[in-house]
């Protein structure tokens, strides 16, 4: 059996509104889309917490796809929930409520059998709850890695909670509104290079539409977007990018800059299908076939 990918962040209901339809507390979560998009590489082990009213059921389904659920509790509270709208500008959404509910008093523990784990991918949810889970891991001998990501709402409360993290992580993923508001510069070179002094070996910045960024000490590298027409609700495509990404990576136990930019291309090639229905809808039906075939063409629009 290989080893799990741990995986901390939101399970959520999100009621999501796009130009193109609707969906009324839909499960969603930063830990749901990314486990979903990782487990096409990798077994997943989630961290989290669900109140009653979630679905009974949906953590069955997840299993089902080889996602290990032992590490989220079930509480008398409510779930998270997120509302959140986009307008013509799909690639930037706005949120429009966040309740925490039962993460404000959540206290994460990592099952024992899975805290020798190597690969931890922090997504995003409370800075100060990625460090606990952080901090339970094992040192790792050789090998692995930790990746963070992380959001506006995060920065905008907790700025300085975020900082410390990311000084003990080693692959660092932002979008470019994110990178520039946390280190309060408008040009993304300049935000990526004061996010590599601050510890990480590897910092992407993602564009939503217009691909993403990796910088490293010794390079730079644009990963190219996908041309999609059909975009209809872009919620979770920050997530399966980093799911897709940190899956391949633990898959291939290889964070050499090489590979970072093919576990780029996975994590779009992830969230270009994602942004294809609502919801959980598509990454629900697709195959490791599909998320190959759009791999393989992603490659094609970038040779010239
Ligand atoms: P994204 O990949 O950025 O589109 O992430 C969308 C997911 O993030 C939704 O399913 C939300 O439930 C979740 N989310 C929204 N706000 C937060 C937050 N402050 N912390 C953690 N997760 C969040």
């Amino acid at each position: 059996m290989k080893e799990h990918i741990v995986i901390v962040g939101s399970v959520a209901l999100d009621s999501i509104t796009t130009p193109f339809g609707k969906i009324n507390r839909g499960v969603g979560g930063s830990s749901v889309y990314s486990s979903l998009a990782a487990s096409f590489f990798s077994p997943v082990a989630i961290i989290g917490v669900v109140g009653a009213d979630f679905p009974g059921g949906f953590l069955a389904k997840l299993n089902k796809k080889g996602i290990n659920t032992d590490g989220i509790k079930r509480e008398p509270g409510k779930t998270f929930f997120w509302r959140g709208k986009y307008s013509w500008d799909i690639s930037t959404a706005i949120s429009l409520d966040t309740q925490l509910n039962v993460f404000e008093k959540f206290d994460p523990s990592v099952p024992e059998y899975l805290r020798a784990s190597k690969h931890l991918f922090l997504a995003n949810i409370d800075p100060v709850l990625q460090k606990k889970v952080l901090k339970q891991m094992k040192p790792r001998k050789s090998g692995g890695f930790t990746a963070l990501d992380t959001m506006n709402f995060w920065i905008e409360h907790k700025r300085e909670k975020v900082k410390e993290v990311i000084k003990k992580i080693d692959v660092l993923l932002l979008n470019d509104g994110e990178a520039r508001e946390l280190f309060e510069m408008p040009n993304l070179s300049r935000a990526g290079k004061s996010a590599l002094g601050m510890g990480p070996r590897a910092v992407i910045i993602k564009k939503g539409e217009h691909g993403a960024l990796l910088f490293t000490r010794a390079a730079h590298f644009s990963a190219p977007s996908y041309p999609l027409e059909n975009v209809v609700d872009p919620t979770g495509c920050g997530d399966c990018f980093g799911g897709g990404l940190t899956g391949f990576l633990a898959k291939t136990d290889d964070v050499s800059e090489w590979n970072v930019r093919k576990a780029m291309i996975y994590g779009s090639a992830i969230a270009s299908h994602n942004a294809e229905g609502f919801g959980l809808e598509v990454l629900k039906k697709i195959s490791i076939v599909d998320v190959e075939r759009r791999f393989n063409e992603f490659k094609s629009i970038r040779e010239f």
